[in-house]
């Protein structure tokens, strides 16, 4: 495919930057800006800063010669501000780029031929990262640990992924807290179960960060992450991951020769305490050996290195023990739902039978603000209503349009509405309990049904949801029945806990 036919499409995907504000984003939107082919598609930024919601001057944003807006999502890591990015995203495509890389001027042009020249079993296309390392000296211990990026498969700091594939497997799992094997763990579940990831011909740089002289014994903390990777995909997972294979087992003898070195001393068996220090020892200086080799070897690098290994296996078995407790009854990732049908009478609104007049319309308490945050989250929403007093003759269609526009003056838009104005004795496929709505809301929407909630207030809501192969969840008012409260398998008891459970990933 030419790059004139490549930029000549409609808009293939939403660039999503995770940042917290850093200088080095300013740096990205100015090459962004600059590219050899304008950027079309658009941007989000996800501010991932606690509390943060400042970016710059807002002048900064608008000056720039694309499309860029910038989302919020609380400083919940980098697997939730992503998750938040693709979510609002509404193209095929969406091209994660960290807000620390530094794209070239025919990035753009070449991310477009890239997706472009991937088929429909390409579900991922990943960009070249290059680390630039000092030319003068060899790399010190955490520039060639950046350098691991290099080739590294999966990687977000440049990866493209088709929004259905990431919908199909819930997105990024957010138990990930930092930016370490969040990426490999949604590589693995992408490519097990929706098609293949490739790379592309595009290229970033990845500049080392500055980083202090403690930053490879900070680092451990992975240590926790790498025991969520085991539970979640089994002890193969380095394997089947590409990742490499570390040196847990090793940090493990190392530490616990130390620790009965120590317990010997303190016992008075000095010579089990003699034995077990000198394999700590032992075990240690290789260790700081194999770290110092490769590098640039001068006396600041010697001390670094001989402290920090002193250090690093205590802290990695830490970590690692304390992943393994944490995560030790973690199941597979659901995320969040990718649309929420909810039923209108008695769940969003009050219920009044038949209702024609558009000031009778009262919003169930909470229901705008449970509402918003599903929007606000990229988490799409509709309506499926029974509404079979048109279908009777007690409603006019136009006495219904205008109570859905006070439904929706209330509660603000929704992205697609279904409803069914058939009579019972009419036997149609839609009316609850029929799947008909659900299917219908679905197919409008491109969305699985498994990935759909609906909500309601009877069974017949929670029936329709089942047929149509989604979740329903019952939310009894006064008028439910009890038995269908006893037979519905989710009852909750507000339309906030509802949305607590879905953005948790519980349903
Ligand atoms: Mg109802």
């Amino acid at each position: 495919m030419t790059r004139d036919r490549a930029e000549d499409g409609p808009t293939r995907t939403t660039i999503v930057v995770p940042t917290v504000g850093r200088e080095s984003l300013q740096t990205l939107l100015e090459s962004l800006a600059a590219q050899s082919t304008r950027v079309t598609a658009p941007v989000l930024l996800v501010d991932d800063r606690p509390g943060g919601h400042d970016l710059g001057p807002p002048a900064r944003l608008r000056e720039l010669p694309f499309d860029a807006t910038v989302l919020t999502s609380g400083g919940r890591g980098p697997a939730a501000a992503r998750n938040l990015g693709w979510r609002h995203a509404r193209t095929p495509w969406v091209s994660f780029l960290d807000d620390d890389v530094l794209p070239g001027p025919t990035w753009y042009a070449d991310l477009l031929e890239d997706l472009a020249a991937s088929g429909p079993e390409v579900v991922g296309s990943q960009g070249h990262v290059q680390v630039p390392l000092p030319t003068d000296r060899r790399p010190d211990d955490w520039e060639r640990s950046t350098a691991g990026l290099q080739g590294a498969p999966w990687i977000t700091a440049d990866l493209s992924y088709r929004r259905s594939a990431l919908a199909s497997v819930g997105g990024f799992d957010e138990r990930f807290p930092r930016a370490y094997r969040e990426d490999v763990d949604l590589g693995l579940r992408v490519t097990a179960s929706t098609g293949r990831i490739d790379w592309g011909r595009r290229q970033v740089l990845h500049p080392v960060r500055p980083a202090d002289g403690w930053v490879s014994v900070r680092r451990q903390v992975g240590n926790v992450d790498d025991a969520l990777m085991r539970r979640l995909h089994g002890r193969d997972w380095r394997v089947r991951g590409h990742a490499p294979r570390g040196r847990l087992r090793l940090h493990s003898v190392t530490a616990a020769a130390g620790v009965t070195a120590l317990v010997a001393t303190l016992a008075g068996r000095r010579r089990a305490a003699a034995v077990a220090g000198l394999g700590w020892a032992a075990l240690t200086a290789q260790f700081a050996v194999a770290r110092v080799r490769p590098g640039p070897r001068h006396a600041a690098e010697v001390v670094r290195m001989t402290l920090t290994s002193v250090v690093i296996p205590f802290a990695a078995v830490t970590y690692a023990v304390r992943g393994r407790v944490r995560h030790r009854r973690a199941g597979p990732w659901c995320g969040a739902p990718d649309l929420v049908l909810l039923d209108r009478d008695g769940t969003i609104v009050h219920d009044v039978p038949y209702n024609t007049d558009p000031e009778a319309v009262r919003a169930m308490s909470g229901a705008r603000e449970s509402l918003d945050r599903l929007r606000h989250n990229g988490i799409r929403v509709g309506v499926v209503t029974n509404q079979s007093g048109v279908g009777r003759g007690m409603i006019s269609p136009e006495e219904l349009d205008a109570v859905n526009a006070r439904v929706r003056e209330l509660l603000g838009p929704f992205d697609v509405w279904c409803e069914c104005v058939h009579a019972p004795e009419e036997g149609c496929a839609c009316r609850k309990p029929e799947p008909g709505l659900v299917l219908e809301a679905c197919a409008r929407m491109d969305v699985e049904p498994r990935r759909t909630v609906v909500v309601g207030d009877i069974a017949g809501d929670v029936a329709a949801a089942r047929a149509a192969g989604a979740r329903g969840v019952l939310v009894p008012t006064g008028a439910t029945r009890r038995d269908e409260v006893a037979r519905a398998a989710v009852v909750r008891s507000d339309l906030g806990s509802v949305v607590d459970d879905l953005l948790g990933g519980r349903w």
